[in-house]
């Protein structure tokens, strides 16, 4: 195992691999989990720059996602054949669902680094968006009925709106789906969080609103200022979380929010519907040339790796 490496030399190296275009030779001769193995720990790092509770374990994830698949039979479900990957080692031959613990890490390391770059330059000027219209909730039982492509088509609409006055508009996103507990069960809540470049915050705000029918509490938009920020909000729309949220009565009489994670039944069918389809389908973009959506689906993981490693160098160290 390779446990002992000196991380400022490791970054050091790669980015002057990067620069040469070395770095397809030297690493051809090693399969994927190797190469992977022995960047686990530059990886980690990299992705704690951008947000402490950041987490990446080669040997975590695998035995994560074996945990969830028993956790599933408990409540008497099985994923389809093929929806998640069994090993890193396929990660670069095909895209599994988004039910996969390994793609969402891919998914992590691809937005913390090629996305970060793409985006960093307008750092100074984006709004953080999330937008949750009630009518998309759906019962326990249910959420086969909520369409991501159907959704993602509404939002980029809106979108597409905005942008006939503002020519400059770039968005991404993601479709997230959380849940709140009911007295017999849950309730699923699909909404999206999204990174908006080009328009001033009034705007976006009153389209939104529109397309939730004049709800203008489905849509919440704060700033965004700085590299480091944009790294926490990147962090936050690839955590894929199953988030269950809970309303409680506080000791001073008003209404407290709190998250835990879902269980039993609901988060098998969390599970399910992610299962059904590819992270790219959880993807909202606006503004970006067509090639965004390919190279997500494309690229070998060492180029995601060190685009990462390099990006993570724009963050302060963490300790
Ligand atoms: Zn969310």
């Amino acid at each position: 195992m390779v446990r002992e490496v000196n991380v400022d030399f490791v970054l050091e190296s790669i980015s002057q691999l990067i620069e040469q275009r070395e770095i397809d030779n030297m690493h051809y001769r090693h399969s994927l989990e190797r190469f992977l193995h022995l960047w686990e720990i530059p990886i980690r790092d990299a992705m704690k720059r951008f947000y402490a509770g950041n987490r990446f374990s080669l040997a975590g994830t695998l035995t994560a996602q074996s945990h969830r698949n028993s956790l599933l039979e408990d409540a008497e479900y099985e994923l389809p054949d093929g929806s998640v990957h069994d090993g890193w080692h396929s990660l670069d031959k095909d895209r599994r669902t988004a039910a996969c613990l390994l793609e969402q890490q891919r998914a992590r390391i691809w937005a913390l680094g090629q996305l970060f770059v793409t985006l960093a330059p307008h750092s100074n000027d984006m709004h953080f968006v999330t937008y949750a219209k009630p009518s998309h909730q759906k019962r326990d039982g249910n959420l086969h009925r909520f369409n991501a492509s159907n959704y993602r088509r509404t939002i980029e609409g809106a979108l597409r709106q905005v942008h006939r006055d503002f020519p400059d508009l770039t968005a991404i996103g993601t479709i997230e789906i959380s849940a709140r507990p009911t007295l017999k069960g849950a309730t699923f809540e699909p909404h999206c969080h999204l990174l908006v470049h080009g328009v001033p915050e009034q705007p976006l705000r009153s389209a939104l609103a529109q397309l939730a029918n004049g709800a203008s509490r489905a849509v919440m938009i704060l700033p965004v200022r700085t590299l480091q920020q944009l790294g926490e909000r990147l962090s936050y729309l690839f955590k894929f979380i199953p988030e269950s949220r809970v309303l409680y009565e506080r000791a001073d009489g008003r209404t407290g929010h709190g998250h835990n994670l879902m269980t039993g039944e609901v988060f098998a069918e969390w599970l399910a519907w992610l299962s059904r389809c590819g992270v790219d389908e959880l993807l909202i973009t606006h503004g970006f040339s067509r090639r965004l959506r390919r190279e997500f689906r494309e690229t070998e993981m060492k180029v995601l790796v060190g685009a990462l490693i390099e990006s993570s160098r724009q963050m302060p160290p963490r300790g």
